[in-house]
C-alpha cells in the first residue's frame, strides 16, 4: 500500500485515470473494497490499484501502467474463480464491459469480458440456442471457459473452451490480438484450457448449440440409502447416452430459515441431471429410478433451458467456503463409503458431489488445447459453508482427511475450475499433461517474459538459458 501512497504513484494513477473511459480505484475510494472482493468471503485480495475497464484501450492502458510501475496484474470479472490474491497488484475488473450480440445465422455469440453466462442465455435463447454454461447463470463467460467449462451440457456439446471461435486478448506489451486457430495460434491452443495467465481476454466468440428444452432435475432419496442409490446410479450411466449429463452427491442442508422447512436441517443423497434429447426419451430414462424406489422429492420434467439454474440451484448470493475436487479413476463402492463416511453429520461437509464427464469432452484429441484430464470420467466436488474461523478449521481438517483417503481411486490431475484462491495457484501443474505444461511455460515466456499476469494459473516461465531439447521442440511447435 505504501507504493500507492508515494507522489509518483499518485500522479501516474491521476495520468492513467485521463487516459481511460473505465474508472481508477485506490484503496480508500468508495468502490475499491467491492471491486476486488472474490465471490468467496473467506477469501479477500487488496489490490494497489484497481482498473475499472471499459473496453480492451483501458486494459492496455492499464498494462503499461502496470508495467511502468513494475506491478503484477490480476483480473477479476464476477470474482467468483480468484486464485492467488492480487495483493499489490493492479487489479483489471472487466465487469464493466457487458456487450453480448448473438448470431442466430452462424450459431455463435460474441461475449465481452464481464458477461455472466445468464446474460448469453437470455439473449441466445430468443433463438432457440444455448451457450455452454455452468451450472449457474451467475458465473463470468471468460474466466469458467479459459479452465475448461463443464456444464450440464458437456457430455453432449463438451466443454466450452472446446467451442471458442476466437478471442480478443489484450497482451503483457499492451498490443491487441485476434486470437483463433488461424492467427496466434499457439496463444489460441493455450487459452482453451489453460487459463488466464498470457493477458486479458476483452472479448470472444463462442458457439451455441440449438437447445430449448431439457427434460431436468433432481431426485431426493434419505440419505441412509446413499449407498444404494450411488450403486444403482452407476449401473444407469453405464450405457448413458452422452444427451445425459448427471451427478450424484449427499447434501447437508444447513438449519437455517433460508432452506425450505422440510429441507431444514435434513440430509439426502441426490441424483440429478440434465437429458438433452427429446422429452419422451428423458421420461424413459427415468423410469430407471421411479420404477425402483419413490424419492422424496423428483422434479425431474422438461424445463425451457432459460430456467438451467433450477438444476443445481447453486446460491447466487456471495457466501464464505472451502472446498476442494479430484478426479476420480472411477467410481466404486469404496468410493461411496467414503463419501458417506465423510458426509454423515455431525459434518463438516456441507456438499460432496460427483459430476460424471467423459462423452463430448472425451472425443477430443488429448493435446488439441491445452485442456488436460479429458479421460478422467468423474469430478468429485467437496464444499463447505464456513461462516467463521472454527468451522473453516473443520472443514479443511475434514477436506484433507477424505481426499487422503480418496487417493487409491483418484486419477492425480485436478480440474482448475473446481479449486479456488492458493489451492488453485498451488496445484495447477497437476491439470495439465508434462508436455502441455512445458508448451504453456515457453509460451509465457514468449507473451509474458516478465509474468506480470501472475495471479491466474501458476505458469511459470520456461528459463531461457540451457533450455533444453524438449523444450525447444516444444518452442518450434507453439510458433507453428
Ligand atoms: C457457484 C459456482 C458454480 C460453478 N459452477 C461451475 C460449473 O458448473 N462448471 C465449471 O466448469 N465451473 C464452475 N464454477 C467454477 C468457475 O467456472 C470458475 O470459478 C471460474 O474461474 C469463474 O470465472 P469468473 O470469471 O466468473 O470468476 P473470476 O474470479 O472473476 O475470474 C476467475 C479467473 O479467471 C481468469 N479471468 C477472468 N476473466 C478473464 C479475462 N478477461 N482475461 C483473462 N483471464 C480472465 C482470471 O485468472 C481470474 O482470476 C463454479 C463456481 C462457482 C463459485
Amino acid at each position: 500500500m505504501e507504493m500507492v501512497n508515494s507522489s509518483q504513484i499518485l500522479s501516474s494513477v491521476e495520468t492513467l485515470q485521463s487516459r481511460i473511459k473505465g474508472s481508477v480505484l485506490i484503496p480508500g475510494d468508495a468502490d475499491y473494497a467491492k471491486a476486488s472482493q472474490p465471490w468467496n468471503l473467506s477469501h479477500s485480495q487488496h489490490p494497489a490499484v484497481v482498473v475499472m475497464a471499459k473496453n480492451a484501450k483501458d486494459v492496455a492502458e492499464a498494462i503499461h501502467f502496470a508495467d511502468d510501475n513494475d506491478f503484477g496484474v490480476a483480473i477479476l470479472a464476477t470474482g467468483h474463480g480468484v486464485s492467488l490474491a492480487a495483493d499489490n497488484a493492479v487489479l483489471i475488473n472487466t465487469s464493466p464491459m457487458q456487450a453480448v450480440r448473438i448470431d442466430p445465422v452462424t450459431k455463435s455469440a460474441w461475449v465481452e469480458a464481464g458477461v455472466k453466462w445468464g446474460s448469453v442465455l437470455e439473449k441466445a435463447q430468443v433463438f432457440g440456442l444455448a451457450p455452454l454454461l455452468g451450472s449457474t447463470t451467475d458465473v463470468g463467460v471468460v474466466g469458467y471457459t479459459l479452465g475448461g467449462g463443464m456444464g450440464w451440457l458437456a457430455r453432449k456439446y463438451g466443454l466450452s473452451a472446446d467451442s471458442v471461435n476466437f478471442f480478443e486478448m489484450v497482451t503483457a506489451d499492451g498490443r491487441i490480438l485476434h486470437v483463433s486457430q488461424s492467427e496466434n495460434s499457439d496463444l489460441f491452443w493455450a487459452l482453451c484450457g489453460g487459463g488466464g495467465s498470457f493477458g486479458v481476454i476483452t472479448g470472444m466468440e463462442i458457439k451455441l448449440y440449438a437447445v430449448d428444452t431439457v427434460y431436468a432435475g433432481n431426485l431426493l432419496y434419505p440419505a441412509q440409502i446413499a449407498k444404494e442409490v450411488f450403486v444403482h446410479y452407476k449401473e444407469w450411466i453405464a450405457n448413458a447416452p452422452d444427451e445425459l449429463t448427471s451427478s450424484i452427491s449427499i447434501m447437508n442442508f444447513p438449519p437455517v430459515p433460508a432452506v425450505p422447512e422440510f429441507l431444514r436441517g435434513k440430509s439426502f443423497a441426490i441424483v440429478r441431471g440434465c437429458y438433452s434429447g427429446t422429452i419422451e426419451k428423458g421420461e424413459e430414462l427415468l423410469k430407471w429410478w421411479r420404477e425402483w424406489q419413490a424419492p422424496v422429492i423428483d422434479d425431474f420434467k422438461a424445463i425451457p433451458f432459460t430456467m438451467a439454474d433450477v438444476i443445481s440451484n447453486d446460491p447466487v448470493d456471495p457466501v464464505p467456503d472451502h472446498s476442494s475436487a479430484v478426479w476420480l479413476r472411477e467410481i466404486n463402492e469404496d468410493v461411496f463409503d467414503l463419501m458417506i463416511k465423510y458426509t454423515t453429520m455431525p459434518s463438516a461437509l456441507t456438499i460432496v458431489e460427483v459430476r460424471h464427464a467423459g462423452g463430448a469432452i472425451a472425443r477430443v484429441k488429448p493435446g488439441t488445447n491445452a485442456y488436460g484430464n479429458r479421460d478422467a470420467n468423474h469430478i468429485l466436488h467437496m464444499l463447505a459453508f464456513v461462516p467463521g474461523p472454527e468451522a473453516m478449521q473443520a472443514a479443511r481438517t475434514t477436506v484433507t482427511a477424505f481426499k487422503h483417503d480418496l487417493q487409491p481411486y483418484t486419477t492425480g490431475g485436478v480440474y482448475i475450475n473446481f479449486l479456488v484462491g492458493e489451492e488453485k495457484w498451488e496445484q495447477t501443474k497437476r491439470a495439465f499433461s508434462a508436455e502441455t505444461y512445458q508448451r504453456l511455460q515457453v509460451l509465457k515466456a514468449k507473451y509474458d517474459g516478465k509474468n506480470r499476469f501472475r495471479y491466474s494459473f501458476n505458469i511459470p516461465v520456461a528459463a531461457k538459458e540451457g533450455s533444453s531439447s524438449v523444450l525447444d521442440s516444444i518452442n518450434k511447435l507453439s510458433e507453428n
